[in-house]
This record gives structure tokens, sequence and C-alpha cells, in this order.
């Protein structure tokens, strides 16, 4: 990491940060630890900066944002990661939310629609030393068939349905964790796929995300 970029200074907003999501009731220390390990404020406009290390979601650009820290929280400890797993996220966004997953010990392989969003995403995390988190430019939609199977699957945007060819992406066993819901109101949703063509579903608190959409934009 380039020096200076975290300071003590954020390293104790951040422990502040880390112990607002325990009382909020994250109890994974793996979670806490690697929301710990990952200076949020690097990924945010400096516009924001003073508020990096509180519980709210930022613009990111494009209309999108990176996520509030107890949802990244949230989704990181409901699927369940173990070192070594081959995780593939839907919506790269600012990139912070993979780099907690490869804090954790995920190999995680993110796909990003907004061309713009994914190069600025890639730089930002070449900066921080996460060069083993890929990403890709494209519709996470169609996921990476070419990569599959992942033993975790994770969408950071808003789906109205099920997104299917992401769950044949997924390994017997796996866990797939989603926002599932309209624009306003999503309900976060668990899958774990229990064989090739079934799954048990899981129904978890509500939250607000941007839509999932179809196609990429240059
Ligand atoms: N995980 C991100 C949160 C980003 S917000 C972070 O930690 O910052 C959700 C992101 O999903 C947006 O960047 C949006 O452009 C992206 N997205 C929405 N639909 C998508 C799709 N079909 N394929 C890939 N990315 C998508």
């Amino acid at each position: 990491m380039v020096p200076g970029l975290d300071t003590y200074k954020h390293k104790g907003m951040r422990q502040g940060l880390v112990d607002l999501l325990r009382d909020k009731g994250i109890s994974d220390e793996r979670v806490l630890a690697a929301i710990n390990a990952v200076p949020r404020h690097t990924f945010m406009d400096p516009a924001f900066l003073g508020h990096a290390y509180e519980d709210k979601a930022f613009q990111i650009g494009e209309g999108q944002t990176i996520s509030q820290p107890y949802t990244v929280a949230y989704m990181s400890e409901w699927l369940e990661v173990e070192p070594g797993m081959r995780i593939l996220e839907v919506g790269t966004g600012s990139g912070y939310q993979a780099c907690v997953l490869a804090e954790m010990g995920g190999n995680v392989y993110s796909i990003e629609r907004f061309k713009k969003l994914s190069d600025t995403a890639r730089k930002q995390l070449d900066i921080l030393g996460y060069q083993g988190v890929k990403t890709f430019f494209g519709d996470g939609y169609e996921g990476l068939p070419e990569l599959a199977p992942f033993d975790r699957i994770i969408i950071t945007a808003a789906a109205k349905e099920i997104p299917q060819a992401l769950l044949k992406q997924l390994r017997p066993g796996g866990i797939m964790v989603f926002p599932l819901g309209n624009d306003d109101d999503q309900l976060m949703i668990k899958l774990t796929k229990t064989g090739e063509y079934d799954y048990r579903k899981e129904v978890g608190d509500n939250f607000r995300f941007v839509p999932m959409l179809p196609g990429k934009v240059i």
C-alpha cells in the first residue's frame, strides 16, 4: 500500500466502526477482522473522507454506491466464507466488498457492468495490493461460466428474481447471497444448493440496494 494512505487516525476510526458493527449484531470475528483490515476511506471521493467510517452508504459515481458497512458485514457473515474458496461477486462498484472477502481468504472474481467503475476499482485494488482480486467488465447476469463452478456467489445489487444462470455456476453445496425484491425494498436471501436443480432458501432482513440491471455500459 502507498505509505501514508492509512494513518493511525483512520485505523482508530475503523476500530470504532468495528465496535459499532459488533453492537449491531455482527458476531463473526473473521468478518470484523476483515472490516478492520480494509481502509474504506481510500475507496471514497475525498469529499466524503470525514464520513468514511460512519455506517452509511456513499455515492461512487454513475449513480452507484459503496454499500453501508453493516450491509457488507451482514452479507459477508451470511456467505460463510472459508479460506481458499472461489467467490463470484456481481457488482464490483468501488471494490470494497471484494477486499473484505479477500481478507477473509476468498479468491474473489468480481464483475461490474460500468466500465468506468470497473477501471477505477481495478486501480484502487492494485494500489492497496489486492492483485489477487480478479475484476471483470461485463454483465453479471451472465456470470463467468468459463470460471465456474464457484463455492460462493454474492450479488451486491437488487435482483427482481433469482438469476438462474448464476445458480447454475454455483457448485453443489455452495451458497449464494443476494437482495431480492423491487427497487425500494428487498429481503436478503441465502440459497444453499442442495442438488443440481435444488436449493434451500433462507430469508433475512430488509435492505435497500441499487437495482441489478442487464447489459454493460462503456
Ligand atoms: N460491492 C460494491 C457495491 C456496489 S453497488 C462495493 O463494495 O462498493 C452495486 C453495483 O452493482 C453497482 O456498481 C452496479 O453498477 C452493479 N451492477 C448492477 N447490475 C449489475 C450487473 N448485471 N452486472 C454487474 N454489475 C452490476
